[in-house]
């Protein structure tokens, strides 16, 4: 039986951002419809490697990532549920004297976008990571960052959306999006779903969405390689990432080491994101010399994910170049997770006031206004990139 819903806001996508800006609306007392093809927070925003991290972050992305940064302390009590969010610091490691030069090029240039970082010599690394390899030569200190649990974040927004009167539509996936003129018209089976807005954070799958309205983007699939060991006593204390990003590293609340390097193979038609064993096995080698007393750890699981990645890796957010009403938050180049919250906000400020405190401009999606797919050539797969 065909159903028919008029909302004032509908929007794409169940993710972390998605479900945020659910939880965003209700509170500003606007009927939302959130349209999800698999399960909510099963997509990028539930497999994630777990970083909350802002260090090594573009710039331009750290006004959002500390507005982020706050609301992470206050979710547990805004979602109802323990999402292990622990403040375990981020600590880069540097590998050369040119990753030495790096770290403090950032450091000083993060300080003007009120993010602190420390720096730490060969020595004092040592002495606080005891079992790190021989071949750190320093890093740099994030004390504020940390990590949380990816599978339980993006689910608890969704409930907590449903629960204050969020229509979530999950195995719904949205076939066909129009302008009305007066609104929006979104088709997801025998759903139609009418709208007064249109938000689109449907991850890799949102440069479909913005070609529908003349704005193809080019973004491409992003898939991570991840690996988990057995659960192990607990030794590493900080979220470990390093210059160049080919490994990062950190464990869980029960044990488990989670680490990441490389990408995985992926078919986003197919919806096939797999890890690829040769990266697995590179990520293996590279995190034993970063972490040597993982020898005996055995892995118990690798996997990817997608996530849609920008060629000058930030996402695009913000108001639509060619349909009033048209909202984008897409793109997130592998860094997403962290920023979810504050997306959620952001989001609900542009569908209310038209515009937030929080710069967004880097992101307008009209940046790639001259762009045409048949000019573009493949992105490099080899680029490592920290998530
Ligand atoms: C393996 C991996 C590791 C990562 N590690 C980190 C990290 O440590 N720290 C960090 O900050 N970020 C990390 N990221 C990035 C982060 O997970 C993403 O940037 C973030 O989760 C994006 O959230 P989202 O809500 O935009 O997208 P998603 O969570 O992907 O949500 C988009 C949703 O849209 C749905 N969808 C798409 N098309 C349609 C349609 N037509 N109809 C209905 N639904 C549709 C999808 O099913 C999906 O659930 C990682 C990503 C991956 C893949």
């Amino acid at each position: 039986m065909s159903r028919r819903l008029e909302v004032d806001v509908a929007i794409v996508g169940g993710g972390t951002a998605a479900c945020a800006a659910a939880v965003a609306l209700r509170r500003a007392g606007l009927t939302v419809a959130v349209l999800e093809k698999r399960r909510c927070g099963a997509g990028a925003s539930g497999v994630n490697f777990g970083g909350v991290r802002r260090q090594g972050r573009d710039l331009r992305e750290l006004p959002l990532a500390n507005r982020s940064r706050g609301l992470w302390d206050g979710l547990n009590e805004l979602l109802g549920v323990d999402v292990e969010f622990d403040v375990s610091g981020h600590i880069k490691l540097a590998r050369s004297e040119t990753d030495l030069e790096e770290l403090e090029r950032y450091r000083l240039a993060a300080r003007d976008h009120d993010l602190e970082l420390t720096m730490l010599g060969a020595n004092a690394v040592h002495a606080e990571l005891p079992w790190l390899g021989e071949k750190v030569l320093g890093a740099s200190l994030s004390p504020t960052d940390g990590q949380a649990n990816p599978r339980v974040v993006g689910p608890a927004f969704a409930r907590l959306a449903r629960r204050m009167g969020a229509e979530i539509f999950e195995f719904t996936p949205v076939e066909a999006v129009a302008s009305t003129g007066s609104g929006f018209e979104v088709a997801a089976g025998d759903l139609t779903v009418v709208s007064r807005r249109l938000i689109n954070a449907a991850g890799a799958g949102g440069r479909l969405v913005a070609a529908t309205f003349g704005e193809d983007v080019p973004l491409t699939p992003l898939s991570p390689n991840m690996l988990v060991t057995e659960p192990l006593p607990y030794f590493v204390s900080r979220s470990i990432g390093v210059c160049g990003g080919d490994v990062y590293v950190r464990q869980t609340r029960r044990g488990n080491a989670i680490f990441g390097g490389g990408r995985g193979w992926q078919d986003h038609d197919l919806g096939l994101a797999r890890p690829s064993s040769e990266q697995s096995v590179d990520g293996i080698r590279r995190t034993l010399m970063l972490v040597p007393d993982l020898a005996r750890a055995n892995v118990i699981r690798t996997w990817s994910g997608f996530d849609g990645e920008m060629p000058d890796h930030i996402p695009v957010i913000g108001h639509s170049s060619t349909t009033p009403g048209l909202i984008h938050a897409f793109g997130f180049s592998g860094h997403g997770f962290q920023l979810g919250p504050a997306i959620g906000e952001i989001l609900a400020e542009l569908v209310i006031d038209g515009h937030t405190p929080t710069p967004i401009e880097p992101f307008a999606i009209d940046r790639f206004r001259d762009w045409s797919p048949e000019a573009s050539s493949a992105p490099d797969a080899s680029v490592h990139t920290e998530h």
